[in-house]
């Protein structure tokens, strides 16, 4: 992703809320962290956060490692506690990505008074849309380094050192929740919320992006609908 650059944002004195939606394995995660650096806003993945509580040792831990390793969404009331609590203490004032969260409704309706809360503007919501095929691909050959959470793809994304990566050295690792069957249920668990959640945005600065493509095309096509002005709809590009 080298080519784009910051030089292409606009606007970046206002805060910005960026939520980013999709399907398990849509990429999520490698858009969110790379729009991170290019607007210097903190990128907050509700996954990460959830598989760091799973390695405690407390009641609450070892509830999540089951939920996890299921595939199954953790309840609304846990997240949007853990969102909170983490936003109440950072404040972000420029703003800042979501990646994975709002998941429901509930959970939409919830960052909606937050975001009021804490005196931030009404979030811009990045849809990736891709097929099943895409995702099944994609989530087979996903690596995250085991020590500071880069996340590769054998396929698409290789790192430039084999096995290890680019930044720290840490071993690259799949997901214990990327195999087979777990990524079916996360799959079956995304599409049934998913469609109640853009419903709910539909009406709000709203951009729909295919993602069953180059990462390049995807994040030039994200700086534009970013830089667009409010409800304004991204055609797909593919
Ligand atoms: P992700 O890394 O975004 O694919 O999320 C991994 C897992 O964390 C999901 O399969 C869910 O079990 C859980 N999770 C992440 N974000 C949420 C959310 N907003 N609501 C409920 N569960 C979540």
């Amino acid at each position: 992703m080298a080519m784009l650059t910051a030089n292409h944002l606009s606007d970046q004195s206002r805060a910005r809320v960026i939520l980013m939606l999709g399907a398990p394995g849509s990429g999520k995660g490698t858009q969110s962290s790379w729009l991170s650096k290019q607007f210097g806003i903190p990128c907050l993945s509700t996954g990460e956060i959830l598989r760091t509580e799973a390695k405690r040792n407390t009641p609450a831990g070892f509830r999540l490692r089951q939920i996890l390793a299921t595939g199954a969404l953790v309840d609304d009331d846990m997240v949007c506690a853990v969102v909170g609590a983490r936003l109440q203490r950072e404040k972000p004032e420029n703003g800042l990505i979501l990646d994975g969260f709002p998941r429901t409704v509930q959970q939409a309706c919830f960052l909606d008074s937050l975001l009021a809360d804490l005196g931030l503007p009404r979030p811009t919501v990045i849809d990736l849309e891709i097929s099943k095929e895409g995702l099944l691909r994609r989530l087979a050959g996903r690596r995250q380094c085991a020590v500071c959470g880069s996340v590769y793809n054998l396929i698409s994304r290789p790192s430039r050192r084999g096995s290890r990566c680019e930044t720290d050295g840490g071993a690259l690792v799949q997901r214990d929740d990327d195999t087979e069957g777990v990524i079916l249920h996360r799959m079956e668990e995304y599409e049934a919320f998913s469609a109640p959640l853009i419903d709910y945005y539909k009406t709000a600065n709203y951009h729909r992006v295919t993602a069953d493509r180059d990462v390049n095309a995807i994040a030039k096509d994200l700086l534009s609908a970013l830089s667009m002005p409010a409800r304004f709809t991204l055609s797909s590009a593919a």
